[in-house]
């Protein structure tokens, strides 16, 4: 992409309305803004990122066998009456009539829908288990949306949904997913806390959110240390889960040698057994030819918010400092001046060849400029052709995370290992 081609403006000061540190630097770098209260355009550059983080989340659970669908984002009030969560889910849910007096709404989440058309297409236990999930627009009509899309109305959710036969393979499917999340945050250069949780308005025995560490996070968690100092991917789910942790009024104030700090919560997964199937009457026939109500799961991951948490995570004064996978373009291609325009788009049609997603800044701005927006931007590698191409032919990369400068001709350059790391 060419920076000309850009929908893209850089805003030196930090919009009033922005209190915490992912809000201003989305804005300022134009990768979202708010169309009203929790409500957001994705611009071009946070689209790309969003669609990034979608498909590690995507590969993540195709890996574990879960198919990928899309249900609607509007649902009718049928099911919910018939769960009983109608009434329950109160004013967060945004009830919508049509032109015949129907009612509809727009889905918060998907339980009902899933468990109602799992009914239709599976009758046998010889079908179970049985994952679906998507990755779909969710509105929730928050009382207060605040921090961007941290928390908005309208976000995107991957959600995916379990069937089983029992309850003990549906702890098992529910110790798959918990893993299966480990490694998805892991991709995206993230060690979340799992911790125990309440289940909520979904409800069931057994649920645990997953909480990034930032000062910023808007809930307070307590966790054994060990958590985040150890690769939990190399232990058990019994061995995770049996070291403590937990958030807000679940906190056992009485616990010494824990560390306290505050999380942001991106995933969040149940295990809640009956809950929908027995209410919405789907069952399957299992090996004696008797009705069975299959035992479910839902597990969620915040795509959107996890835009914003990733940001905290990963920042400086400076700007962004986007792990390479995640970046909107990999590596921007910059030159100093007129002078080198050619040079630099003969360059940019070269390494667009090689690499997916280069960027090219080709406006007329000064260099220092440029500079400061692909640091605000966050792009993990800058190639320079400027004063040292002049002097010497000589082209200056830089990497965004550790600032550290390679001055390289065009054979190394050809040679130059662009790391694909994360800050
Ligand atoms: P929270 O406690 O933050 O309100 P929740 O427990 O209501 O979230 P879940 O129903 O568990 O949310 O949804 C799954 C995931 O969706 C959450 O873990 C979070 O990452 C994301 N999410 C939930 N609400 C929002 C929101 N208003 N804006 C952005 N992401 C959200
Ligand atoms: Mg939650």
């Amino acid at each position: 992409m060419r920076f000309s081609n850009l929908l893209f403006n850089s805003l030196k000061e930090s919009p009033k309305e922005a209190k915490i540190v992912s809000h201003q630097l989305m804005l300022r770098s134009s990768m979202i803004q708010q169309h009203t209260s929790g409500i957001y355009t994705w611009l071009p550059l946070g689209f790309k990122v969003l669609k990034n983080i979608e498909e590690i989340v995507r590969s993540n659970q195709d890996q574990i066998g879960c198919n990928e669908m899309l249900m609607s984002t509007i649902q009718s009030s049928d099911l919910w009456t018939k769960s009983g969560r109608y009434a329950d889910y109160g004013k967060e849910m945004l009830r919508i009539k049509d032109r015949h007096d129907n009612e509809l709404l727009y889905g918060p989440t998907n339980e009902e829908v899933i468990t109602d058309l799992f009914s239709n297409y599976v009758n046998s236990y010889k079908g179970l288990p049985k994952y679906v999930y998507h990755i779909q627009w969710k509105f929730r009509d928050e009382i207060r949306p605040r921090f961007g899309v941290m928390r908005g109305r309208e976000f995107l959710m991957k959600d995916a949904y379990s069937f089983d036969l029992d309850h003990d393979k549906a702890v098992k499917t529910y110790q798959t997913f918990f893993m299966c999340y480990l490694k998805t945050f892991k991709e995206l250069g993230l060690q979340p806390i799992p911790v125990k949780a309440a289940t909520g308005a979904i409800g069931g025995d057994l649920s645990h959110e997953f909480q990034i560490l930032a000062k910023t996070g808007e809930s307070e968690l307590a966790y054994d240390p060990e958590l985040v100092s150890q690769d939990l991917l190399e232990k058990s789910f019994d061995e995770i889960t049996s070291m403590y942790s937990a958030s807000d009024e679940m906190i056992d104030k009485s616990k010494s040698n824990v560390v306290i700090g505050r999380g942001i919560e991106v995933g969040h997964i149940f295990n809640f057994g009956t809950k929908y199937s027995e209410p919405l009457e789907c069952y399957v026939l299992n090996n004696e030819g008797k009705k069975v109500t299959p035992y479910m799961g839902s597990y969620g991951i915040g795509v959107s918010r996890l835009t914003a948490a990733i940001i905290e995570a990963f920042h400086d004064d400076k700007g962004i400092k986007w792990p390479f996978n995640i970046s909107p373009f990999k590596i921007n291609i910059i030159s100093s001046n007129d002078k080198f325009i050619d040079i630099a788009g003969e360059l940019y049609d070269t390494l667009s060849k090689k690499y997916i997603n280069i960027s090219f800044d080709d406006r007329d701005l000064s260099l220092g400029r440029k500079i400061k927006d692909s640091e605000l931007i966050g792009i993990p590698w800058s190639l320079i052709i400027g004063k040292n191409f002049d002097e010497k032919n000589e082209f200056e990369v830089i990497n965004r995370s550790s600032g550290e400068k390679f001055f390289v001709n065009k054979q190394e350059l050809e040679n130059f290992q662009f790391e694909q790391y994360t800050p």
